[in-house]
Protein backbone atom coordinates (compact mmCIF):
# COMPACT_ATOMS: atom_id res chain seq x y z
CA UNK A 1 0.00 0.00 0.00
CA UNK A 2 1.47 3.44 -1.33
CA UNK A 3 2.39 5.40 2.30
CA UNK A 4 0.67 8.77 2.22
CA UNK A 5 3.23 11.83 1.68
CA UNK A 6 1.53 14.14 3.70
CA UNK A 7 -0.93 13.58 6.44
CA UNK A 8 -2.51 16.28 8.27
CA UNK A 9 -4.20 16.15 11.31
CA UNK A 10 -6.32 18.40 13.12
CA UNK A 11 -4.46 21.70 12.59
CA UNK A 12 -5.00 24.38 14.39
CA UNK A 13 -3.99 27.75 13.52
CA UNK A 14 -4.78 30.55 16.28
CA UNK A 15 -4.13 34.21 15.84
CA UNK A 16 -4.36 36.36 18.80
CA UNK A 17 -5.17 39.87 18.10
CA UNK A 18 -6.50 42.92 20.54
CA UNK A 19 -9.87 42.02 19.37
CA UNK A 20 -9.94 38.45 20.66
CA UNK A 21 -9.03 35.14 18.90
CA UNK A 22 -8.92 34.52 15.94
CA UNK A 23 -9.16 30.39 14.81
CA UNK A 24 -8.07 30.96 11.13
CA UNK A 25 -7.45 27.22 10.63
CA UNK A 26 -9.80 25.07 12.42
CA UNK A 27 -9.15 20.83 12.86
CA UNK A 28 -7.69 20.63 9.55
CA UNK A 29 -7.29 17.07 8.11
CA UNK A 30 -5.72 16.23 4.43
CA UNK A 31 -3.74 13.11 3.33
CA UNK A 32 -1.87 13.11 0.16
CA UNK A 33 -0.03 9.91 -1.55
CA UNK A 34 3.17 10.67 -3.64
CA UNK A 35 2.27 12.46 -7.23
CA UNK A 36 -0.58 13.67 -6.15
CA UNK A 37 -2.12 17.11 -6.92
CA UNK A 38 -4.78 18.93 -4.68
CA UNK A 39 -6.13 22.04 -5.20
CA UNK A 40 -7.07 24.07 -2.16
CA UNK A 41 -10.55 26.60 -2.91
CA UNK A 42 -12.09 28.79 -1.27
CA UNK A 43 -13.19 32.51 -0.74
CA UNK A 44 -10.21 34.97 0.42
CA UNK A 45 -9.77 34.51 3.99
CA UNK A 46 -10.97 30.98 3.87
CA UNK A 47 -7.41 29.61 5.50
CA UNK A 48 -6.08 28.65 2.01
CA UNK A 49 -3.09 30.28 2.82
CA UNK A 50 -2.95 30.06 6.68
CA UNK A 51 -2.94 26.24 5.58
CA UNK A 52 0.07 26.52 3.60
CA UNK A 53 2.19 28.85 5.80
CA UNK A 54 1.40 26.36 8.81
CA UNK A 55 2.97 23.37 6.69
CA UNK A 56 5.85 25.58 6.34
CA UNK A 57 6.02 26.71 10.36
CA UNK A 58 6.16 30.26 8.68
CA UNK A 59 2.90 31.03 10.69
CA UNK A 60 3.99 34.70 11.95
CA UNK A 61 3.06 35.88 15.80
CA UNK A 62 0.30 36.96 17.03
CA UNK A 63 -0.39 33.51 15.50
CA UNK A 64 0.57 30.30 16.21
CA UNK A 65 -0.26 26.73 15.55
CA UNK A 66 -1.72 25.79 18.63
CA UNK A 67 -2.65 21.94 17.91
CA UNK A 68 -2.07 19.13 15.68
CA UNK A 69 0.28 17.62 12.92
CA UNK A 70 1.96 17.78 9.81
CA UNK A 71 3.64 14.82 8.48
CA UNK A 72 5.75 15.13 5.39
CA UNK A 73 7.45 11.86 4.64
CA UNK A 74 7.20 10.28 8.13
CA UNK A 75 8.13 12.73 9.79
CA UNK A 76 5.82 15.45 12.17
CA UNK A 77 7.40 19.22 11.01
CA UNK A 78 5.50 20.98 14.22
CA UNK A 79 7.95 18.36 16.24
CA UNK A 80 11.33 20.06 14.84
CA UNK A 81 13.42 22.55 16.35
CA UNK A 82 13.93 25.42 13.87
CA UNK A 83 16.94 24.59 12.80
CA UNK A 84 15.94 21.05 11.71
CA UNK A 85 12.17 22.84 10.06
CA UNK A 86 15.30 25.21 8.51
CA UNK A 87 16.27 21.90 7.08
CA UNK A 88 13.15 20.52 5.95
CA UNK A 89 12.20 23.25 3.80
CA UNK A 90 13.05 22.93 0.26
CA UNK A 91 14.40 18.94 0.73
CA UNK A 92 11.01 17.80 2.44
CA UNK A 93 9.09 20.55 1.52
CA UNK A 94 8.98 23.21 -0.82
CA UNK A 95 6.34 26.42 -0.95
CA UNK A 96 6.33 28.79 -3.72
CA UNK A 97 4.13 31.97 -2.17
CA UNK A 98 1.85 34.09 -4.07
CA UNK A 99 3.92 37.14 -6.00
CA UNK A 100 6.51 34.49 -5.50
CA UNK A 101 8.66 36.41 -8.82
CA UNK A 102 8.44 40.02 -7.31
CA UNK A 103 10.16 38.00 -4.64
CA UNK A 104 13.73 37.51 -6.22
CA UNK A 105 16.46 40.21 -5.62
CA UNK A 106 16.71 42.40 -8.54
CA UNK A 107 20.54 42.54 -8.42
CA UNK A 108 21.60 39.17 -7.80
CA UNK A 109 22.12 36.75 -10.79
CA UNK A 110 19.65 33.95 -11.11
CA UNK A 111 22.21 31.28 -10.35
CA UNK A 112 23.65 33.32 -7.23
CA UNK A 113 20.49 33.03 -5.50
CA UNK A 114 20.14 29.40 -6.33
CA UNK A 115 23.19 29.24 -4.97
CA UNK A 116 22.55 30.47 -1.55
CA UNK A 117 19.60 28.49 -1.77
CA UNK A 118 21.44 25.61 -1.92
CA UNK A 119 24.16 26.33 0.25
CA UNK A 120 21.44 27.39 3.22
CA UNK A 121 21.18 23.76 4.12
CA UNK A 122 23.37 21.47 5.98
CA UNK A 123 22.97 18.62 3.07
CA UNK A 124 24.54 21.25 0.18
CA UNK A 125 26.52 19.28 -2.40
CA UNK A 126 29.90 20.63 -3.03
CA UNK A 127 30.35 22.87 -5.88
CA UNK A 128 30.51 21.11 -8.71
CA UNK A 129 27.64 19.19 -7.95
CA UNK A 130 25.99 22.42 -6.82
CA UNK A 131 26.53 24.03 -10.09
CA UNK A 132 24.86 20.68 -11.96
CA UNK A 133 21.88 20.82 -9.93
CA UNK A 134 21.31 24.57 -11.09
CA UNK A 135 21.68 23.54 -14.91
CA UNK A 136 19.49 20.62 -14.01
CA UNK A 137 16.86 22.68 -12.00
CA UNK A 138 16.52 25.21 -15.17
CA UNK A 139 16.36 22.91 -17.74
CA UNK A 140 13.71 20.89 -15.76
CA UNK A 141 11.55 24.00 -16.06
CA UNK A 142 12.09 24.32 -19.23
CA UNK A 143 14.84 27.68 -19.32
CA UNK A 144 18.20 27.45 -20.55
CA UNK A 145 21.66 27.36 -18.20
CA UNK A 146 22.02 30.72 -19.23
CA UNK A 147 19.51 31.86 -17.48
CA UNK A 148 22.04 31.32 -14.59
CA UNK A 149 23.91 34.48 -15.62
CA UNK A 150 21.05 36.67 -16.12
CA UNK A 151 19.00 39.17 -14.02
CA UNK A 152 15.42 38.84 -12.73
CA UNK A 153 14.87 42.29 -14.97
CA UNK A 154 16.04 40.61 -18.05
CA UNK A 155 13.27 37.84 -17.73
CA UNK A 156 9.65 37.90 -18.41
CA UNK A 157 6.93 37.19 -16.25
CA UNK A 158 6.56 33.41 -16.88
CA UNK A 159 10.32 33.15 -16.60
CA UNK A 160 10.83 34.75 -12.84
CA UNK A 161 8.07 32.52 -12.23
CA UNK A 162 9.38 29.39 -13.81
CA UNK A 163 12.93 30.45 -11.84
CA UNK A 164 10.93 30.21 -8.72
CA UNK A 165 9.76 26.94 -9.31
CA UNK A 166 13.34 25.73 -9.98
CA UNK A 167 14.64 27.03 -7.10
CA UNK A 168 12.04 25.89 -5.43
CA UNK A 169 12.81 21.83 -6.22
CA UNK A 170 16.70 22.82 -5.85
CA UNK A 171 16.65 20.12 -3.80
CA UNK A 172 14.03 17.76 -4.79
CA UNK A 173 11.40 17.96 -1.88
CA UNK A 174 8.51 15.29 -1.64
CA UNK A 175 5.84 18.09 -1.41
CA UNK A 176 5.61 20.65 -3.15
CA UNK A 177 2.95 24.35 -2.27
CA UNK A 178 1.93 27.01 -5.16
CA UNK A 179 0.39 29.81 -3.96
CA UNK A 180 -1.51 31.00 -6.61
CA UNK A 181 1.48 30.70 -9.12
CA UNK A 182 -0.59 32.00 -12.15
CA UNK A 183 -1.92 35.16 -10.66
CA UNK A 184 -0.94 38.66 -12.39
CA UNK A 185 0.00 36.08 -15.24
CA UNK A 186 -1.42 35.94 -19.03
CA UNK A 187 -3.37 33.20 -19.94
CA UNK A 188 -0.80 31.74 -22.37
CA UNK A 189 2.07 32.26 -19.92
CA UNK A 190 -0.40 30.87 -17.37
CA UNK A 191 -1.13 27.83 -18.90
CA UNK A 192 2.95 27.50 -19.69
CA UNK A 193 3.74 27.44 -16.00
CA UNK A 194 1.14 24.89 -15.32
CA UNK A 195 2.69 22.87 -17.62
CA UNK A 196 6.20 23.29 -15.70
CA UNK A 197 5.06 22.32 -12.14
CA UNK A 198 3.30 19.21 -13.89
CA UNK A 199 6.52 18.48 -15.73
CA UNK A 200 8.38 19.45 -12.63
CA UNK A 201 5.91 17.62 -10.32
CA UNK A 202 6.23 14.30 -12.77
CA UNK A 203 9.93 14.17 -13.27
CA UNK A 204 10.20 14.46 -8.92
CA UNK A 205 7.66 12.35 -7.97
CA UNK A 206 6.51 14.73 -5.59
CA UNK A 207 2.87 15.89 -4.83
CA UNK A 208 1.40 19.32 -4.89
CA UNK A 209 -0.80 21.63 -3.16
CA UNK A 210 -1.83 24.46 -5.76
CA UNK A 211 -3.80 27.30 -3.71
CA UNK A 212 -6.08 29.48 -5.84
CA UNK A 213 -9.58 30.92 -6.83
CA UNK A 214 -9.26 29.73 -10.56
CA UNK A 215 -11.46 26.97 -11.41
CA UNK A 216 -10.94 26.31 -14.72
CA UNK A 217 -7.18 25.90 -13.75
CA UNK A 218 -7.81 23.47 -11.25
CA UNK A 219 -10.34 21.35 -13.52
CA UNK A 220 -6.95 20.61 -16.07
CA UNK A 221 -4.35 20.10 -13.32
CA UNK A 222 -5.53 18.69 -9.91
CA UNK A 223 -6.25 14.99 -9.02
CA UNK A 224 -8.35 15.87 -6.09
CA UNK A 225 -9.84 19.05 -4.70
CA UNK A 226 -10.38 20.32 -1.16
CA UNK A 227 -13.29 23.49 -0.36
CA UNK A 228 -12.42 25.41 2.63
CA UNK A 229 -14.41 27.94 4.05
CA UNK A 230 -13.76 29.99 7.78
CA UNK A 231 -10.67 28.05 8.47
CA UNK A 232 -12.30 24.42 8.07
CA UNK A 233 -12.23 22.09 5.33
CA UNK A 234 -16.24 21.54 4.08
CA UNK A 235 -15.63 19.04 1.08
CA UNK A 236 -13.00 17.40 -0.24
CA UNK A 237 -13.21 14.94 -3.47
CA UNK A 238 -11.98 13.75 -6.51
CA UNK A 239 -11.74 16.68 -9.36
CA UNK A 240 -14.14 15.09 -10.85
CA UNK A 241 -16.74 14.21 -8.51
CA UNK A 242 -16.10 18.08 -7.04
CA UNK A 243 -17.13 19.66 -10.92
CA UNK A 244 -19.82 17.02 -11.68
CA UNK A 245 -21.74 16.29 -8.53
CA UNK A 246 -20.80 18.39 -5.38
CA UNK A 247 -22.14 17.41 -2.25
CA UNK A 248 -22.01 20.59 0.15
CA UNK A 249 -24.20 23.03 -0.27
CA UNK A 250 -20.97 26.04 -0.09
CA UNK A 251 -19.14 23.54 -2.91
CA UNK A 252 -22.55 23.41 -5.20
CA UNK A 253 -23.03 27.18 -4.89
CA UNK A 254 -19.04 27.41 -5.98
CA UNK A 255 -19.32 24.85 -8.82
CA UNK A 256 -22.93 26.87 -9.65
CA UNK A 257 -21.35 30.40 -9.51
CA UNK A 258 -18.57 29.13 -12.70
CA UNK A 259 -19.47 30.40 -16.29
CA UNK A 260 -21.70 28.21 -17.70
CA UNK A 261 -21.45 27.72 -22.22
CA UNK A 262 -24.85 26.20 -22.20
CA UNK A 263 -26.18 29.41 -20.02
CA UNK A 264 -24.91 32.18 -21.06
CA UNK A 265 -24.83 35.59 -19.51
CA UNK A 266 -26.41 33.76 -16.53
CA UNK A 267 -24.36 34.21 -13.22
CA UNK A 268 -25.10 32.72 -9.78
CA UNK A 269 -23.34 34.65 -7.30
CA UNK A 270 -22.99 32.97 -3.55
CA UNK A 271 -25.49 35.47 -1.36
CA UNK A 272 -24.19 36.98 1.56
CA UNK A 273 -20.39 37.11 2.36
CA UNK A 274 -18.33 35.03 4.26
CA UNK A 275 -18.12 35.49 7.96
CA UNK A 276 -15.77 37.80 9.70
CA UNK A 277 -13.40 35.00 11.85
CA UNK A 278 -13.45 36.69 14.92
CA UNK A 279 -17.43 36.56 14.92
CA UNK A 280 -17.79 32.88 13.29
CA UNK A 281 -21.65 32.11 14.06
CA UNK A 282 -22.39 28.77 16.08
CA UNK A 283 -22.93 26.00 14.09
CA UNK A 284 -22.07 25.59 10.79
CA UNK A 285 -20.15 28.60 9.92
CA UNK A 286 -22.20 28.11 6.57
CA UNK A 287 -25.55 28.32 7.86
CA UNK A 288 -26.30 31.96 7.64
CA UNK A 289 -25.90 31.30 3.53
CA UNK A 290 -26.80 28.17 3.35
CA UNK A 291 -30.52 27.93 1.54
CA UNK A 292 -31.34 24.32 3.24
CA UNK A 293 -30.20 25.48 6.72
CA UNK A 294 -32.32 23.41 9.96
CA UNK A 295 -31.68 23.71 13.69
CA UNK A 296 -29.06 21.48 13.74
CA UNK A 297 -26.94 23.25 11.83
CA UNK A 298 -27.08 26.47 13.78
CA UNK A 299 -26.12 24.47 17.02
CA UNK A 300 -23.36 21.84 16.34
CA UNK A 301 -20.69 22.17 14.07
CA UNK A 302 -20.73 19.32 11.33
CA UNK A 303 -17.89 17.20 11.28
CA UNK A 304 -15.47 16.52 7.99
CA UNK A 305 -16.95 12.77 7.50
CA UNK A 306 -16.31 10.08 4.97
CA UNK A 307 -18.58 9.73 2.80
CA UNK A 308 -17.11 7.24 0.41
CA UNK A 309 -13.62 6.49 -0.16
CA UNK A 310 -12.69 9.18 -2.05
CA UNK A 311 -15.22 11.98 -0.80
CA UNK A 312 -15.48 13.53 2.74
CA UNK A 313 -17.99 16.44 3.67
CA UNK A 314 -18.74 18.14 7.01
CA UNK A 315 -22.71 18.86 6.52
CA UNK A 316 -25.42 17.61 8.66
CA UNK A 317 -27.15 17.18 5.79
CA UNK A 318 -25.34 15.65 3.10
CA UNK A 319 -27.39 12.42 3.31
CA UNK A 320 -30.99 14.11 2.96
CA UNK A 321 -29.94 16.50 -0.02
CA UNK A 322 -28.43 13.05 -1.53
CA UNK A 323 -31.68 11.44 -1.37
CA UNK A 324 -33.80 14.58 -3.14
CA UNK A 325 -31.64 14.52 -6.14
FE1 LIG B 1 -26.04 23.97 5.15
FE2 LIG B 1 -26.50 22.77 7.48
FE3 LIG B 1 -24.95 21.58 5.70
FE4 LIG B 1 -24.09 23.75 6.98
S1 LIG B 1 -24.56 21.77 7.88
S2 LIG B 1 -23.92 23.35 4.83
S3 LIG B 1 -25.95 24.93 7.14
S4 LIG B 1 -27.13 22.05 5.48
Amino acid sequence: MTQPVLTVNNLQVTYFTEAGRVRALDGVNLTLNPGEKLGLVGESGSGKSTMALAMMRMIKPPGRIEGGSVVVDGVDLTKLNDEEMREARLSRISYIPQGAMNSLNPVMRIGAQMRDAIKAHKLAPDADDIEKRINAALVSVDLKPTVAKMYPHELSGGMKQRVCIAIGILLHPKLIIADEPTSALDVVTQRQVMQTLDSVQKQLGAAIILIGHDMGLMAQFVDKVAVMYTGRLMELSTVQDMFTNPQHPYAVALIKSLPNLNQRGVFHGIPGLAPALLRLPPGCSFHPRCPIAQDICKAQVPPLEAKTPTRFVACHLVEKIKNEK
